[in-house]
């Protein structure tokens, strides 16, 4: 017991310090980092007329990422209400009021090309990958900031609420099974082929090439995450106004270019971070104040005190 309460004291003052320098070092570097492109960028091609909303897509990407059964709706039926940390991949259901047609939507990261959550993120848990674009996330040097989930203007990186040591969790475009050769599952499993996977510019082409197909069949006849934002890895073809299938109007520019307040919050959390570090070392000599009485205690009467 004695060991480990000290052990628990020294490992936070040894974690705090570092982590409290690194705040107050990472930020210029961070601030100093530009997004280069990426050599192959890979990505999705969601078809909003093509989905029937079976969820195949929902229930294949919790299996491919280990996630439990997120049955918190009903208790019985895997049908999360929105992304969230056992959710990674969702299904929604938009249904007007009045008779203009409804639509599925299917909401997972959009693996922007210059990501808001990555210039966020003061310890670089979430980075672009250079070779093919996809934002990963490194659940080792995430601390739970939850500054991405902030940053993200589509509400992606989730807050895992229920954990001791709680981290983010967000769609990651399936990297273990493309390292392995397989494309992700969603679009692995998609009986209609609403969503397919392949190289960014492809599936650009080919979302062009389908409008131009059906010219009064898409909404603006444009694709969505060509341009929003500087442009996202997964791209969208609707028929209803995209703001109404949730996805935002963000305009063109990359949201990292206006995270000026990003410096400004950096700063502030190394005050928590060193706070953190001198509330550790004051607990640490309590505890050996407390050890020494219970020493002489112990001497005084031969009797041990329990901790
Ligand atoms: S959608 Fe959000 S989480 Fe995904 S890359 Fe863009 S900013 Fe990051
Ligand atoms: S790419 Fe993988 S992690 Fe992302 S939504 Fe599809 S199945 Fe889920
Ligand atoms: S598997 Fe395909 S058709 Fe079924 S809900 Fe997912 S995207 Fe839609």
């Amino acid at each position: 017991m004695e060991v480990t309460r000290r052990e628990a004291l020294r490992s936070v003052v040894s974690k705090c310090v570092p982590v409290a320098t690194a705040a107050l070092v990472l930020p210029e570097a961070r601030a100093a980092e530009t997004t280069s492109q990426p050599k192959a960028p890979v990505g999705m091609l969601y078809d909003a007329t093509l989905c029937i909303g079976c969820k195949a897509c929902v229930v294949a990407c919790a299996e491919a990422n280990d996630l439990p059964r997120d049955v918190s709706l009903d208790g019985l039926h895997q049908a999360p209400e929105d992304l969230n940390a056992f959710t990674k991949n969702i299904i929604k259901l938009y249904k007007p009021h009045d008779q203009s047609p409804d639509s599925f939507v299917k909401q997972q990261c959009m693996h922007c090309i210059d990501p808001a959550c990555v210039a966020a993120c003061p310890f670089k848990a979430l980075w672009k990958d250079d070779e093919n674009g996809i934002v990963a996330w490194e659940p080792s040097r995430c601390i739970g900031c939850r500054y991405c989930e902030i940053a993200c203007a589509y509400h992606v990186p989730k807050f895992e609420w229920d954990m001791i040591n709680p981290k983010i969790v967000k769609c990651e475009l399936c990297r273990p099974r493309l390292a392995k050769g397989y494309e992700p599952a969603c679009t692995s499993v998609c009986p209609t082929h609403a969503v397919i996977f392949g190289p960014r510019e492809d599936l650009l082409s080919q979302a062009k090439e389908r409008i131009e197909q059906s010219p009064n069949k898409y909404f603006e006849n444009r694709v969505y995450g060509e341009h929003e934002a500087g442009g996202t890895q997964v791209l969208y073809l609707s028929h209803v106004p995209f703001e109404d299938i949730g996805l935002p109007d963000v305009g063109a520019a990359p949201i990292p270019a206006r995270l000026n307040w990003q410096k400004r919050i950096y700063k502030f959390l190394a005050l928590p971070l060193l706070m953190y570090a001198m509330l550790a070392s004051i607990m640490k000599k309590n505890w050996i104040d407390h050890r020494r009485e219970m020493r002489e205690e112990e001497e005084r009467t031969g009797l041990r005190p329990q901790l």
